[in-house]
């Protein structure tokens, strides 16, 4: 503690508290191989910095109870051991965040384990880092979990990495085994996006240059770790110097008379009197006032939640994208991009996920996976999904024009996460390269005869009646016998059957999931166009994954989709085993069969459920007619 802290206390303890409150918060993350210390160095850190302000901050203020975790009494080795015990024991997908401060900043670390296991780990909490410390053993260098750790803080974009060379005192200090390993350090990050590395010699045991700078290097003439902590520059600080964006969060309408736009400057720096843009739609207007709770203000900059209003009454909603107007976010639906995989079920092209980049989330699909990396040989290897932790270039498709710019020029509006439909659960990160085509520029054709004036024609009101279940559940017939009541009433229909299908459109495809996935895509894809052409088209596929059903579902309207679900209990389907299907995969001769070694998920919401254990084929046919009349689809559809 400084005598002028000491002064401030006993003088203004307002000026004082709020010197600490002010004090810029820096997110950093440890990272390295088992053994080569991490554990340590932040017991190590932790244990200095309670140092620093238990001496100081006493009795002062809540806050360091708030950041400082550790209680009075605790000594390092305790603090190490507990680490450690919490680290075996959570074998959790958790990063533990640990919070401390010195005079100077306020910190939170994110400390994650190092096994490939746990990359999901270690990007989330790089995700949100101004800095990492890649830590390496002296006897050891560089080895292949510091190259995987450092290629991913390459691909997030840490900005700040400081390569703590640790054990240096089982190394007698000797400045060649230091020089040799940040030579070798240097040599691997030269074709990776890490402008500089700062590398310090140190013993997390002994404290050498952490705090203090080390009587045992004299050799050595750069920073101690924490004094590099404390001074090497934020995120925020940093973005302050990109052009301005503003995501934009909700709008603020508490009357007629006042229209704001909140949200956080992620980057750049906005006046009254700026020319901006409104990203997706492009309107551009003036910013007339920025309005926070303690009034407005001249200029708002990165990491600062404000409301601005403009000069002109344009449309604005959540998820837009307010940018200078000289150097706007660029606007796209199909960008190729890195993602990473965080979710035990993979990565499948065509399934559709929701994308949330800033403040916006809509539905989006991978389209290709280019190439999957090797993360500990940086190989690009070929792939048709992604496991958990893995990481590919993909080409990834939005349902509407995003907001965007590239990673590499902005984290915050460049980078996305991908969320299931179903769970709700964040499976994916990625971060955006570029954009594969522009939006504006390729238009839907607009067509004089459309799908009102061909259903018309045909005396019906066009749909897709989406037969799903097990193999041999009756899916087929009962979809045959409705297709033959129709016709004989005068209907036009279209039967989409599984087997037929894969002979033509899709021979190419087998029965892994990615290939059922892709399998359904195409259906679902051919299906809309025959909707579109005025007919009441049936598909009889197993089709047994929720989100393509739902991604089938979400290619029509609302009111053209009717999922049949035709059930019948495993043990019926495969004592009828019409095609003797069931008892191949039982002998084990049919891998990936739905029922048996690959998964059926039932609708939770089918329009039609019919039961064939209780019903016959006729009687199931004659319901799904039934709710087909009642839904109006075998009326001849009003002129409009
Ligand atoms: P899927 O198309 O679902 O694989 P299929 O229609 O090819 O199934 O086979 C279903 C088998 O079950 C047929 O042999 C059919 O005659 C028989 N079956 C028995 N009861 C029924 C029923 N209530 N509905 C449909 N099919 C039934």
């Amino acid at each position: 503690m400084n005598s002028l802290d000491d002064s401030l206390i006993a003088e203004d303890i307002d000026e004082y508290l709020l010197k600490h409150e002010n004090k810029s918060l820096l997110r950093f993350i440890t990272c390295g191989s088992v053994d080569d210390g991490k554990s340590t160095l932040i017991g190590r850190l932790l244990f200095e910095s309670r140092a620093l302000f238990d001496d100081q901050l006493d009795t002062v203020t809540a806050e360091s109870k708030k950041w400082g975790t550790q209680g009075k009494d605790v000594d390092l080795a305790l603090l190490v051991d507990g680490l450690a015990a919490e680290r075996e024991q959570g074998i959790t997908i958790d990063v533990a965040y640990r919070f401390f401060s010195t005079d100077r900043r306020k910190f939170i670390v994110a400390d994650t384990p190092g096994h490939e296991q746990y990359t999901r780990n270690m990007i989330t909490g790089a995700s949100t880092a101004d800095a990492a410390i890649v830590i390496c053993d002296a006897r050891q260098g560089v080895l292949t979990q510091t190259r995987r750790h450092t290629y991913l803080l390459s691909l997030l974009g840490i900005r700040n990495v400081i390569l703590a060379v640790n054990k240096m005192d089982l190394m007698e200090y000797d400045e060649s085994v230091f020089t040799a390993i940040v030579d070798e350090f240097r040599a691997f990050i030269e074709p990776l996006s890490i402008n500089e590395v700062i590398a310090i010699p140190l013993s997390a045991l002994t404290g050498t240059n952490i705090i203090e700078p080390g009587r045992q290097t004299p050799w050595y003439h750069g920073p101690t770790l924490m004094s590099c902590l404390e001074t090497i520059e934020l995120d925020n600080e940093h973005a302050r110097g990109k052009p301005f964006r503003l995501p934009v969060q909700w709008v603020n309408r508490p009357n007629l008379d006042f229209r704001g736009f909140s949200g956080m400057v992620v980057s750049g720096t906005v006046k009254p009197g700026d020319s901006i843009r409104v990203q997706p739609s492009g309107s551009g207007s003036v910013v007339e006032r920025i309005v926070t709770f303690d009034g407005d203000l001249a200029v708002a900059m990165a990491g600062q939640s404000v409301t601005l209003t403009l000069r002109d009454d344009i449309d604005i909603s959540r998820g837009d994208v307010i940018s200078t107007a000289d150097e706007p976010a660029s606007t796209a639906e199909q960008f190729e991009c890195t993602v990473f995989w965080m979710h035990e079920a993979p990565l499948f092209p065509g399934r559709p996920y929701l994308l949330k980049i800033g403040t916006r989330t809509i539905p989006a699909s991978i389209t290709t996976i280019k190439y999957q990396v090797n993360i500990n040989t940086l190989e690009h290897v070929a792939a048709k999904q992604l496991g958990l932790n893995s990481i590919g270039v993909c080409n990834i498709n939005t349902e509407q024009a995003v907001a965007f710019d590239s990673y590499k020029d902005n984290r915050d509006t460049g980078s996305f996460v991908l969320i299931d439909r179903a769970s709700n659960n964040t499976v994916g990160a990625g971060m955006l390269h570029f954009a594969l085509r522009r939006s504006d520029n390729i238009h839907m054709q607009a067509v004089d005869i459309d799908k009102n004036r061909r259903s018309i024609l045909k005396g019906q009101k066009s749909c897709v009646v989406w037969f799903t279940g097990l193999s041999g559940s009756g899916k087929s017939t009962i979809a045959n016998l409705v297709e033959k009541k129709l016709a004989t009433a005068g209907h036009h229909t279209y039967l989409l059957d599984g087997d037929n299908v894969r002979h033509g459109l899709n021979k190419d495809l087998g029965f892994t999931d990615a290939d059922r996935v892709e399998n359904i895509r195409r259906i679902s894809e051919v299906a809309t166009l025959m909707v579109d052409s005025g007919l009441i088209v049936l598909t009889a596929f197993i089709s047994p994954f929720r989100s393509e059903r739902q991604l089938a579902r979400n290619l029509v309207k609302d009111d053209e989709f009717l999922e049949v679900y035709v059930e019948t209990p495993l043990a019926l389907a495969e004592e009828r085993d019409p095609k003797g299907l069931y008892k191949k995969a039982r002998r084990g001769e049919l891998k990936n069969f739905t029922g048996i070694d690959s998964p059926y998920e039932p609708p939770q919401q089918a329009e039609i459920s019919v039961d064939t254990s209780a019903m016959d084929a006729e009687q199931c046919a004659d319901a799904v007619i039934a709710e087909l009349r009642r839904r109006g689809m075998l009326a001849i559809p009003e002129v409009g």
